[in-house]
């Protein structure tokens, strides 16, 4: 698992997270007729936007806050493990928590016994495939949001008026999805 996330995350991580922040080099941001807008948010700002929800820039990426919270939620561990009942290990078997429900332990001889059954490699793949799946849901999503967002000034909490002047061209938007999701799929295994 590490393994594979580690060749995920180097090559793919980086791109996406440019993509995701609008920064999709000169050539890119020009071919799909995007601009950024005047007011740039920060890391750490929160906002709403015109549809009413609100926003966050959080690792550099934009992201709704509800699915933040949603997300914190999920990562909450147990006193216990769930499958042996021992008590976790906050520092060792959290990350394990996260990604399988259970602690190191556990997950070792989950290992074993996948690798006895020669269904490691086909177990990992699956993963790989699982997360690529997820980040092209999040794209999908982004792109999304970015084209409900409105070009027309809308008032914040604070009273101050606010306006979006970024706006993407919708028929270079489709074909620009099109060859990231075509890309993302090119890496399952
Ligand atoms: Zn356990």
């Amino acid at each position: 698992m590490t393994q594979l996330k580690k060749e995920f995350q180097k090559k793919d991580v980086e791109r996406i997270r440019n993509l995701v922040q609008g920064k999709y080099g000169e050539k890119t941001r020009e071919s799909v007729g995007y601009t950024p807008p005047d007011e740039q948010h920060k890391e750490g700002d929160i906002w709403e936007s015109r549809d009413g929800r609100t926003w966050t820039i959080k690792d550099g990426i934009k992201q709704n806050i509800t699915k933040l919270d949603k997300a914190k939620k999920a990562h909450v561990m147990p006193l216990f493990c769930p499958k042996c009942k021992k008590i976790m290990d906050q520092r060792v078997d959290k990350p394990y928590y996260n990604t399988y429900k259970f602690c190191l332990n556990c997950y070792a001889k989950f290992e074993d016994k996948l690798k006895a059954e020669g269904k490691y490699e086909e177990y990992f793949n699956n993963i790989n495939n699982k997360v690529i799946d997820s980040r092209i849901q999040d794209f999908k999503d982004f792109v999304e949001s970015k084209l409900n967002e409105s070009n027309t000034g809308h008032v914040t909490e604070q009273g101050d008026v606010e306006t979006w002047h970024g706006k993407l061209n919708v028929e270079r938007v489709d074909e620009y999805v099109k060859e990231t999701v075509e890309y993302l799929e090119s890496l399952k295994k």
